[in-house]
């Protein structure tokens, strides 16, 4: 098995848990290591929306930058929903919030080229095709073969009950984890 899943998945919903993925025999022999000592990894964080991450764990983030570790974020959605303005449109609304999370993450000292946006509406991913999401995630995975994940948590009670997005990426990404681990 590869050692690329003996790495640690963190969720940030609030509250940020740590929950270690499978080979976890190996794991058992090594002991935690604290998020602020991580230096020099790559770490791969899917949200649904922008404010999700620049709110949950702005911070953390912030100090795995200072640490030199390789972050890349990746968003499910474009945030074209949600203003009370209406003159608004969809297509503006993206282009406010993509601009405001390029701002957020420089920052925190994430640069542009590591934002990621898969692009999918604000509210429909559990519209989407679920075979188009877990491929489109499990693309991302393989490719940058993270050494932690941070994520949604699919357990938390918030999530489960809050807005479908955050259920579909809480899920979504764990699934594609999973699927990131064979070749076939
Ligand atoms: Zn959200």
């Amino acid at each position: 098995m590869s050692s690329m899943f003996s790495r640690t998945l963190l969720f940030a919903s609030g509250l940020i848990a740590s929950m270690l993925l499978s080979n976890r025999a190996a794991n058992a022999q090594q002991p935690p290591v604290a998020l602020e000592k991580l230096e020099g990894k790559t770490i791969v964080l899917f949200t649904p929306h922008p404010d999700d991450d620049t709110f949950c764990c702005a911070g953390t983030l912030s100090i795995l930058a200072k640490q030199h570790n390789n972050i890349h974020i990746v968003l499910y959605t474009n945030d074209d929903k949600g203003s009370y303005d209406p003159e608004m449109t969809s297509q503006r609304l993206a282009q406010i919030r993509g601009a405001e999370e390029e701002a957020a993450c420089s920052i925190i000292g994430i640069p542009k080229e590591n934002i990621h946006w898969l692009q999918f509406h604000d509210g429909m991913l559990e519209y989407a095709n679920p075979l188009d999401l877990v491929e489109e995630v499990t693309k991302v995975i393989r490719t940058y073969r993270p050494d932690v994940v941070m994520s949604i948590d699919p357990g938390s009670q918030y999530v489960r009950w809050h807005k479908t997005d955050h259920r579909m990426a809480a899920n979504n990404t764990v699934d594609a984890i999973r699927a990131a681990e064979w070749h076939l």
